[in-house]
């Protein structure tokens, strides 16, 4: 088969574009086109009476996935774009007023935690250990590459992968395994809510999941300067420089195929002819709105949802020295607050709160003497449920507990206020269900039932993004764009040999 030529990109979100641009690198013609005025996606930010906040992702990790794509061009991505370490990480607030900070620093975190709590400083060196020997296990082969192909199980790094199946406690949940390991609740709810990075729950997610904690601790968060939309900025400034074209208020109507094969995109204008076609939009809708004619594969589009969030975005005329980058305010019943997320389809009147002050690093994204606050609470994706009434009912709860801990009237200190709830995630970046992390990871084999990069059934269509293989957050999807990528390269260059 002939090498490909031209590859239409199917969103703008950072999958996209970091796939886009590895696919430049391969000398294709690439042209990404996107529903919204702006890139980025989920990555968007929120601009009003002189605060500028993040309006989706905040914590960093892995910034070198960025870098790497400025390598790829032979570029120093300090040319474009900056970022530094975060320490302390979080600030834990309790309602009894007990404070820890997590920390890179190992010696200073299980200081903290052997200070603080009733679990000792080895606890958390051998925690550390342990999701560190997790992380070497399961990266190769759950994240790093398909795990949709057959010959990626005929390798060592798989067999060892599959081998040691058992020692990544897979066989039971986070919670089990935080409470064996620790006595002090306050310690096992900090470790179980990394469930909520993609919107699990902990008492269901395999332990497996505690390997968030590796990369947040041990590997570092880090802050992108100016925000994380820096980041869309200077991915896009490459991907011009290297000649990609981007098609911003362009929604993708259709993908048309004929017989098994894609043949290009419908949009407003019309059809358009492409050789290779890559959907970095959620998964689901790329088949019920994109293929409405195909016969889509259950097995991936009918697992679990993911939960989403609420979100207030508050600019607060005070400043807070006793607040940080990241702050958790933690509910006292977590078993609760899960039960009510996944099982009773409501939030929780004791919501645990995350809220991200960028205005701390970042001191031109409040006026002087104040900070902005993006205070978020996990809910039920979207099934129709009476958003209005349940922001109000948030609201409420979210200012009452944050002002019972900071001891003061927060509701009176808002100046400005902007909300994103399940409705917009879905009308902003088209999330079925306004679920912002695809399908939950609730289930040992969730890893396997996320869809792959690839179609199964359609030649030379390919998926990246959150809601495909690896799975959300900033990292997976750019290796996400990776793995896509490199199955493009393998599929022509084999073809082309034989
Ligand atoms: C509130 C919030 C907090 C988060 N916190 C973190 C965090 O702290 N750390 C972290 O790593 N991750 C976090 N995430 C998750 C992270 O933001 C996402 O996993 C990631 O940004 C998703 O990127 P994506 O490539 O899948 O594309 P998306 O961001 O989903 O973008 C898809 C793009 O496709 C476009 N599109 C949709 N349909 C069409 C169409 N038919 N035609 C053309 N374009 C279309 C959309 O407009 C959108 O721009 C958070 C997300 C949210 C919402």
């Amino acid at each position: 088969m002939k090498k490909p030529k031209n590859v239409a990109m199917i969103g703008a979100g950072i999958a996209g574009i970091a796939a886009a641009l590895r696919l430049r690198k391969q000398g294709l013609e690439v042209t990404v086109f996107e529903a919204n005025e702006k890139l980025g996606g989920k990555m968007a930010e929120v601009i009003g009476n002189g605060f500028r906040f993040d309006r989706g992702p905040t914590v960093l990790t892995k910034p070198e996935y960025v870098e790497e794509l400025f390598s790829l061009f032979g570029k120093s991505a300090s040319d474009y774009w900056k970022h530094k370490p975060v320490d302390p990480i979080f600030k834990y607030f309790f309602e009894d007023g007990t404070v820890i900070n997590s920390s890179r620093n190992r010696e200073q975190f299980a200081d903290e935690i052997a200070e603080k709590t009733a679990d000792s400083k080895e606890s958390i060196f051998k925690f550390l250990d342990d999701v560190e020997k997790t992380h070497h296990l399961t990266d190769e082969v759950f994240l790093q590459r398909s795990l949709h192909q057959f010959k990626n199980y005929l390798d060592w790094p798989t067999a060892r992968g599959i081998l040691n199946f058992g020692k990544v406690d897979v066989f039971r949940s986070m919670n089990t395994a935080n409470q064996k390991r620790f006595k002090d609740q306050k310690v096992i709810d900090i470790f179980n809510r990394y469930a909520s990075y993609n919107g699990s729950n902990p008492y269901w997610a395999p332990a497996t999941l505690n390997v968030i904690a590796h990369y947040e601790i041990t590997l570092g968060t880090y802050f992108s300067e100016g925000g994380i939309y820096t980041i869309i900025d200077a991915l896009k400034k490459l991907a011009i420089e290297q000649g990609i074209t981007f098609r911003s208020n362009t929604p993708v109507k259709e993908i048309i195929y004929s017989g098994n094969t894609v043949t290009g995109v419908r949009t407003d204008s019309g059809q358009e002819p492409f050789d290779v076609v890559v959907s970095n939009i959620d998964v689901y809708n790329t088949y019920k709105q994109l293929l409405p004619e195909f016969k889509a594969p259950k097995r991936f589009l009918e697992q679990p949802r993911s939960s989403s969030v609420i979100v207030f975005y508050w600019g607060i005329q005070r400043e807070f020295p006793e607040l940080g980058l990241h702050n958790m305010f933690l509910t006292d019943d977590a078993k609760a607050e899960y039960q009510h997320l996944f099982e009773l389809n409501k939030p929780y009147h004791d919501p645990t709160i995350h809220m991200t002050i960028s205005s701390k690093m970042n001191a031109s994204d409040a006026p002087a003497g104040c900070e902005n606050w993006a205070a978020l609470i996990s809910v039920p994706h979207d099934s129709g449920q009476d958003w209005d009434e349940w922001i109000a009912e948030a609201r409420k709860n979210v200012l009452a507990k944050l002002s019972r801990i900071l001891n003061t009237d927060v509701e009176k200190l808002i100046v400005f206020e902007d909300i994103l709830d399940p409705r917009k995630v879905n009308v902003e970046t088209n999330a079925a269900f306004g679920a912002v992390f695809g399908n939950a990871s609730n289930s040992m084999f969730s890893a396997f039932l996320r869809h792959p990069n690839f179609s199964p059934k359609i030649e030379n269509l390919f998926f990246c993004g959150g809601t495909a293989h690896p799975g959300p957050g900033i990292p997976l999807c750019l290796l996400s764009a990776k793995i896509a990528s490199e199955l493009i390269a393998e599929k022509f260059v084999s073809r082309q040999s034989k």
